[in-house]
């Protein structure tokens, strides 16, 4: 581990959000690869019907890949600036804290990276203490409308179902855990999708979030239809934008609510969407990120080494592999292929990296975003 001084990261903030691909774009002129998310365990007490790895878990993890590996490939990019680890649940195996999750902590604290940790804050409240120091942000999904919501989709993908009681244990310990991790400084920012259960519970969600759980961010996403929510209802696009406005309507005006992966573009010729954009433009302590898949972040998973573009994993399956390749690489060869070519569109006026492939596919799957730039470029000027 390297001896000299380690630097400082600015807080967080509405003015800060490392993860956002457009700050790259604006430092180095074009999509930089700065973001690596890592699976580091497939193991989770919980198996939610709406997780990405949900129907993947396994009772035992296969031993991970060397960390020797794992610094060398992470050193070999001079612009990595967030780290993202994910499981399963990253806090459940003691074996993988002490293994991967801890040394990647303290790797990322030496080299004054930014670290989001995705986890379901049920466990123990001294496992997330113990490694408070080397959090960012601590990031948990909240997509609970009612406890019965909490208890059926929260374990949804287990064969053995746990006891009713055992389950009410787990959400209380969440809500407790929050709470008390945002009280003693943490930045725990809960993500709420967008969809037809969550629809009817904005609100109570909302508040849960900022005054139960006291989050400091509660973040916004649409859910689109992956294989692994495909039990989960997605939302026409006019009730989408119904529940945004909504939600700017209710929502507590002190907490950051952060929207992402929106699929409203200032490109599309509808004046309903040009008010709602300038709406979140100019609502205070409300942000919109480009989907940083693909854009500046690779998914890294410790077992296999196998590389993946995350949301777009289920196009476009396994990229590479980092026994092999550098990361450096294999970005720069994913940027080159055609599915990202076709996606990768740019508008400088208005900060937009285009769509993803599942909000491309589920919404416009006759719009040529590629030709709505060059149109775009033409009416603005823009480079
Ligand atoms: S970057 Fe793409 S999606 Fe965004 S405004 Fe331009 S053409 Fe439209």
């Amino acid at each position: 581990m390297p001896t000299q001084s380690i630097p400082t990261k600015k807080p967080i903030s509405i003015n800060n959000d490392p993860w956002e691909a457009y700050n790259d774009v604006e430092q180095y002129g074009d999509l930089t690869l700065s973001n690596i998310e890592f699976t580091t365990t497939n193991l989770c007490n919980m198996r939610c019907s709406h997780c990405a790895v949900g129907y993947t878990l396994q009772t035992k993890d296969p031993e991970s890949l060397p960390m020797d590996l794992i610094y060398r490939r992470l050193d070999e990019i001079p612009t990595l600036k967030t780290i993202s680890i994910t499981g399963g649940e990253p806090m459940f195996s003691k074996k993988s804290i002490k293994h991967v999750v801890k040394p990647l902590l303290k790797y990322a604290y030496h080299r004054g990276i930014y670290v989001q940790m995705n986890s379901n804050l049920t466990l123990p409240q001294d496992r997330y203490l113990d490694i408070a120091e080397y959090i960012d942000v601590m990031h948990i999904s909240h997509n609970w409308g009612t406890i019965d919501e909490f208890t059926s989709v929260g374990f949804g993908a287990m064969e053995k179902q746990p006891p009713l009681k055992a389950k009410l244990k787990l959400y209380e310990q969440m809500i407790d855990n929050a709470s008390t991790l945002s009280d003693q400084g943490m930045f725990v920012s809960a993500e709420t999708m967008l969809n037809q259960s969550t629809l009817p519970h904005l609100e109570k969600i909302h508040n849960e979030v900022v005054h139960d759980m006291k989050c400091r961010r509660h973040e916004i996403h649409p859910m689109y239809p992956a294989d692994f929510a495909s039990s989960l209802n997605v939302l026409p696009l006019k009730e989408m934008k119904r529940a945004i406005h909504y939600l700017l309507d209710i929502r507590d005006p002190e907490t950051w609510m952060l929207f992402g992966t929106l699929p409203i573009y200032p490109c599309i010729n509808d004046p309903q969407d040009q008010a709602l954009l300038n709406r979140l433009r100019e609502t205070e302590n409300v942000t919109m990120r480009n989907d940083p898949d693909g854009r500046n972040r690779l998914n890294v998973n410790m077992f296999t080494g196998n590389v993946i573009v995350t949301d777009f994993g289920d196009e476009n399956g396994t990229i590479s592999n980092i026994k092999t390749d550098r990361l450096t690489d294999v970005f720069e060869q994913w940027l080159a292929s055609p599915l990202a070519q076709a996606l990768n569109c740019h508008c400088s006026k208005f900060n937009c990296l285009g769509p993803n492939v599942l909000v491309k596919n589920m919404y416009y799957p006759n719009t040529d975003f590629r030709e709505k730039e060059r149109e775009m470029h033409l009416m603005y000027n823009m480079d």
